[in-house]
């Protein structure tokens, strides 16, 4: 019975907020995760799911879930949603609980804020060089764009040192 209440407890805090309120009327379409460039790329990343596991009271678990911080903010999902759930909204009122509630600290939300800008101008300066370098074929952008990204220190610790 406790449990049950709890499952409650956190849909309901999560309603209450300011970009919360339409979870409750999502039918679980999946729509949101279809369209998701997050979810092409990492399948961990499901928003249905998490509003499943919003549904279930599962608190712990999200709060403490890498997956919350993987959004990107790019509002495809609230815009393709039949319900007008608003996932996006709905993401930043978990991240704003976990934040309040001790399970990250607010360092963690101002480095996944810098990772967002310097992500952005990464891709940038990617299109300058892809730019400069008159790219008009997929093949030609792939070689280049493997040569510039093992310029990058995280993309070269993983390499043996005789090819570092
Ligand atoms: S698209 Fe909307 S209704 Fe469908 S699962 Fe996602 S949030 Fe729910
Ligand atoms: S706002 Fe986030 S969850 Fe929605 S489609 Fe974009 S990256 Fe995915």
């Amino acid at each position: 019975m406790k449990e049950v209440s709890q499952a409650h407890h956190f849909k309901y805090q999560v309603a209450s907020r300011t970009g919360g309120e339409g979870l409750l009327v999502c039918f679980s379409c999946g729509v949101c995760t279809a369209g998701c460039p997050v979810a092409e790329v990492e399948g961990g990343f499901n928003p249905r799911r998490i509003i499943h596991q919003i549904l279930l009271g599962e608190k712990e678990e999200l709060l403490t879930s890498k997956y919350l911080w993987m959004c990107v903010g790019c509002y495809r999902c609230t815009a393709h949603c039949p319900q007008n759930v608003e996932f996006t909204n709905i993401l930043k009122v978990l991240r704003e609980i976990a934040i309040e509630e001790g399970y990250v600290s607010k360092e963690w939300k101002a480095i996944i804020e810098d990772l967002d800008r310097e992500t952005q101008k990464l891709r940038r300066n990617c299109i300058d060089y892809l730019w400069e370098k008159k790219v008009t074929s997929f093949p030609e952008y792939l070689h280049l764009y493997a040569d510039a990204t093992k310029e990058l220190p995280w993309m070269r610790e993983g390499e043996p040192d005789g090819e570092r």
